[in-house]
């Protein structure tokens, strides 16, 4: 059993990440396994090698520990390059030039994160893509060539059973997902974690709960890059020790400031009901 705990180093982790930490810890405890960190830092405009230093620093803090080397997205974009390469080689790749504007105007509908895309630009050819072009994956070619989905495991509380992507809904509640971002070329989220998650040998993805629908399009990745499909554990936005949902105030304020403050990393898990 490996599982990971994956940041992006835009900024200090708060207390909603030592959660999310602590619980990847204890699930993997709990399971007899291993936890890996990794850090998501594939978005070049943001993300700062300050942060990282704090963000590993706040972790040890807490008491975690985790295997050397760490996995650095940054360090390992041919990868990412490369999959990429092998989408658009199949046809399931086009640039995409709107923006959120654009996108607003051309009609796009409200899903489950954000407008969906109405695949204004889903014509174009991959031989036209221009410098600062995104490229978005075509869902519905995509769901073409990989056939009926599998079903994946969650073990989390919220949604505990199992589940299988319905077509219908990624098409009409995700809509086709950027993969490369536009301007910097970066790799983008959705391609890059479950790209990782399959190279790492992720056994147990656990991450929160506003992941959820982002999870059904992974697995849609997963399959059409014959990349393994991970059992699943999303948990709950943070509570206090009297299971009440914790203010978003205190949940977002730094794990810093609480460390400034004299609170102690018992003093953490006690906030957070661990
Ligand atoms: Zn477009």
């Amino acid at each position: 059993m490996i599982t990971r705990f994956a940041p992006s180093p835009t900024g200090r982790l708060h207390l909603g990440h030592a959660y999310s930490a602590l619980t990847v810890w204890r699930v993997a405890r709990d399971l007899g396994g291993m936890a890996l960190l990794r850090i998501e830092d594939t978005d070049s405009t943001r993300c700062r090698a300050e942060f990282e230093a704090a963000i590993l620093d706040d972790l040890h803090w807490l008491g975690l520990d985790w295997p050397r080397p760490v996995r650095r997205q940054s360090e390992h974009l041919a990868d990412y390059a490369r999959a990429l390469d092998d989408l658009a080689a199949r046809g399931l790749l086009y640039p995409c030039s709107c923006s959120r504007s654009a996108i607003k105007t051309a009609g796009a509908r409200p899903g489950w994160d954000g407008l969906v895309y109405p695949g204004t630009c889903r014509h174009r050819p991959m031989k036209d893509t221009g410098a600062g072009d995104a490229l978005r994956l075509d869902l519905g070619r995509a769901l073409e060539q990989v056939g009926p989905l599998p079903a994946f495991t969650e073990i989390g509380p919220l949604h505990r059973g199992t589940h299988r992507p319905d077509p219908e809904q990624l098409i009409g509640l995700i809509g086709d997902p950027v993969l490369r971002r536009k301007e910097t070329g970066d790799p983008a989220y959705h391609l890059a974690c479950p790209l990782d998650d399959g190279i790492q040998g992720i056994t147990h993805v656990v991450r929160g709960a506003d992941l959820w629908h982002a999870t059904f399009l992974h697995v849609l990745i997963q399959r059409l890059m014959d990349w393994p499909v991970p059992i699943y554990h999303h948990h709950d936005l943070i509570r206090d020790a009297a299971g009440q949902r914790l203010a978003k105030i205190d949940a977002s304020r730094a794990l810093a400031a609480y460390r400034a403050d004299g609170v102690d990393p018992a003093g953490i898990r006690a906030m957070v009901g661990l």
